[in-house]
């Protein structure tokens, strides 16, 4: 057998252990390379949008948050900072030519379905993967594949969401449609106004997200990955080759890096040769903690959940029952708005009628984080403009979780210069050099 000089021994530097960095740690080992995390916080750790996720492994998430006629909503917007997407006044201004781009990215049912195809390729086969990685990691446990449910009011209103659907459709996805018994018999927590639902069987959930990583990467380190604990600042190129990662004012010497740094991402691929577009959509989760322990004992449910009214995802874990959503656009550095939490847990009380009402403080949990979104809901997968040796993994906005396992999958292949097992052009992170159309 041939063995390309380098396939053995390439030393490639991994910038970030979220669920991207931790899954392309794994998949370069499994490729033959040489692998080191350098992480700035624990793996898996409160700082990374992969611990505070709803967990959703959904692999039929394939609409991208902009859709036609989202203008429209722009102002409600700005002027409603607890509306299910807020954008903050005072950032309006910075964060105005990656709104043009997001709103434009979905101006059309065409767009909206030239993404989704893309994104089914990532996902569609997002719980399997992520149920072998989980195993070899020793946590198959953490991923569960029982499908996931969506409950709206009446059938009416889930028409009124007709193009996701159809879109959904085209792709790919099936589904089954519940009428209100059946729905109630499948999950009896859920309160008697939803009247109709749409179950989604080949989905996933995973039931503690920091965990899982903080697994994937002690398996990563047990295969033989090194680990630093470290900031990584930048890079050394010498003849567009690169020799260095920078982190902690000291120089790692590598022969590949890759870009895993989650919203964080933005100013390391500009060193590498690339502006991109990357914003964050904060979001924020809440847990109650082992509810199954509240003297009421209420009934909980036993499926993740999305609800239409409330636009939020409620998934059981291992902790408790957590409820997250909400898009706050407001840069990184922003102080978080609690509020937006509360909302979320008034809205489980409107979920689930057998909660006891006010849930007990001691028992609540809240947590902010940063979705790293590219204004058309596609991540960034590819070559760095400086240099071939430097590998973009970063912009998977609401679907990090569920299509880290194929993105770590391209990342190896990428690494070690073999073809791609999807068609990574809709990924490409030099679209955004072309000028967009309205
Ligand atoms: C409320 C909410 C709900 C969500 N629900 C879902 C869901 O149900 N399903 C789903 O698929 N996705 C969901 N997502 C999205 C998903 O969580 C993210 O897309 C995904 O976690 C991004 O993973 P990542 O590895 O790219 O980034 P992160 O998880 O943010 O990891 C990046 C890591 O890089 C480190 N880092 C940053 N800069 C540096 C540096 N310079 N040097 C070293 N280390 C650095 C950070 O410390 C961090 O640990 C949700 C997100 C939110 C906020």
């Amino acid at each position: 057998m041939h063995l390309r000089p380098h396939a053995m021994t390439r030393h490639v530097v991994i910038i970030g252990a979220g669920i991207v960095g931790a899954v392309s740690a794994i998949e370069a080992l499994r490729a033959g390379l040489r692998v080191t995390l350098v992480e700035a916080g624990p793996a898996g750790g409160e700082q990374a949008a992969s611990y505070g996720n709803a967990g959703w492994l959904s692999s039929h998430s394939v609409i991208a948050p902009a859709e036609p006629g989202l203008w429209k909503k722009v102002p409600g917007f700005v002027l409603d900072p607890l509306g299910p997407l807020a954008i903050r006044m005072r950032y309006l201004p910075q964060v105005a030519p990656w709104l043009m781009r997001y709103l434009a990215s979905g101006w059309t049912e065409a767009r909206v379905e030239k993404t989704a195809h893309a994104l089914r390729a990532l996902l569609v086969d997002a719980p399997a993967l992520h149920h072998d990685l989980a195993s070899a990691a020793g946590v198959a446990a953490l991923i569960e594949r029982r499908g996931l449910l969506h409950a709206y009011p009446s059938r009416s209103d889930f028409e009124a969401d007709g193009l996701a659907w159809r879109v959904r459709h085209k792709t790919g996805v099936r589904w089954q449609e519940l009428q209100a018994d059946a729905l109630h018999a499948l999950e009896p927590a859920l309160h008697p106004r939803y009247q109709f639902g749409v179950w989604v069987g080949e989905a996933g959930h995973c039931r503690d997200p920091g965990a899982y990583v903080g697994a994937l990467v002690a398996h990563a380190c047990a295969q033989g990955a090194a680990s630093i604990c470290a900031q990584a600042t930048g890079f050394r190129f010498e003849s567009g080759r690169l020799r260095a990662v920078r982190a902690a004012g000291a120089d790692i010497g590598c022969d590949a890096a890759v870009i895993a740094a989650g919203a964080h991402s933005r100013a390391l691929a500009a060193l590498a040769g690339d502006l991109l577009p990357l914003e964050t959509e904060r979001g924020y989760h809440v847990i109650v903690d082992a509810p199954q322990m509240l003297p009421e004992r209420p009934q909980l449910p036993q499926l993740p959940v999305m609800v239409s009214d409330c636009k939020a995802g409620a998934t059981p874990m291992e902790r408790g029952l957590r409820i997250a959503g909400q898009v706050e656009i407001a840069g990184l550095k922003a102080a978080p708005n609690w509020r937006r939490a509360e909302i979320l847990r008034d809205h489980l009380l409107r979920i689930f009628p057998g909660l006891p009402a006010p849930l007990p403080a001691a028992s609540l949990h809240y947590w902010m984080g940063h979705r790293p979104s590219m204004p058309d809901g596609r991540p960034c997968i590819g070559y760095a403009s400086a240099s071939r040796d430097v590998v973009h993994a970063f912009g998977h906005g609401h679907i990090g979780l569920a299509s880290a396992a194929r993105t770590g999958r391209l990342v190896a292949q990428l690494l070690s210069d073999r073809t791609p097992e999807i068609d990574l052009a809709p990924f490409d992170p030099r679209r955004f050099a072309r000028p967009f159309a309205p």
